[in-house]
């Protein structure tokens, strides 16, 4: 199986924003497809590891906004790098307010869509969300980001300035999403002793998805 396969589907890069109680919060998705039109329904699939996970089990209700192709590399960091279980991922961040109460991006999106869960299929890793569509609005004619895009002109090039030198523990980096592993950062345990079940801190993908850098 050859796993540049998978990266020859297309995807476009949203962020899944939710709130449980007072708490808003936000992550990066690539995962959310329209499967049927009558009524309009989404697919929406989540790492269970995420909190996002959680909350829309929780709540039954997501937004969707749709980045275009202004959402810098901030964007990325600020709502895919970090946990909302230990941080504020709106703190500093111009947003609004759907019909729904939850958040709205106010920058780098095209479109935003107000779901609520109809139905949910465990997927082992991953939660699939089946919901219901009770909002839907353009907000701009920019187009959408899509990940292809993102791995050629968002992400910074991770190679850049990063030369290994002789007698140093190798870093190794996550082909997913650019996050760079160094063991001297990491107490010197290197990457091949990380468990076989230690996934990327920013992505959650596995082991399999890093490449050594050098
Ligand atoms: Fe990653």
């Amino acid at each position: 199986m050859e796993a540049a396969a998978f990266f020859k589907i297309g995807y476009g890069l949203y962020v899944v924003t939710t709130r449980d109680g007072e708490k808003d919060n936000g992550m990066i998705c690539n995962t959310i497809v329209q499967v049927t039109n009558t009524p309009a329904r989404l697919a929406v699939t989540i790492n269970k590891q995420n909190f996002t996970h959680d909350t829309i089990k929780k709540t039954g209700l997501l937004n969707i906004n749709v980045l275009d192709e202004s959402a810098s590399f901030a964007v990325f960091q600020r709502f895919g790098f970090k946990s909302g279980r230990d941080s504020d991922k709106f703190e500093g961040f111009e947003f609004t307010r759907g019909e729904n109460n939850l958040a709205v991006l106010s920058s780098c999106v095209n479109a935003v869509f107000e779901l609520r869960e109809s139905s949910y299929i465990d997927l082992g890793t991953h939660g699939m969300f089946i919901c219901d569509v009770t909002a839907a609005k353009v907000v701009s004619d920019k187009p959408t980001m899509t990940y292809a895009y993102y791995q050629a002109n968002v992400k910074p090039n991770p190679l850049a300035g990063l030369q290994k030198a002789a007698g140093e523990k190798k870093k190794w980096v996550c082909k997913i999403c650019g996050y760079v592993y160094d063991p001297e950062e990491n107490d010197g345990v290197t990457f091949e002793d990380l468990p076989s079940d230690w996934v990327c801190p920013w992505c959650k993908h596995p082991k399999s998805d890093f490449e050594p850098i050098g």
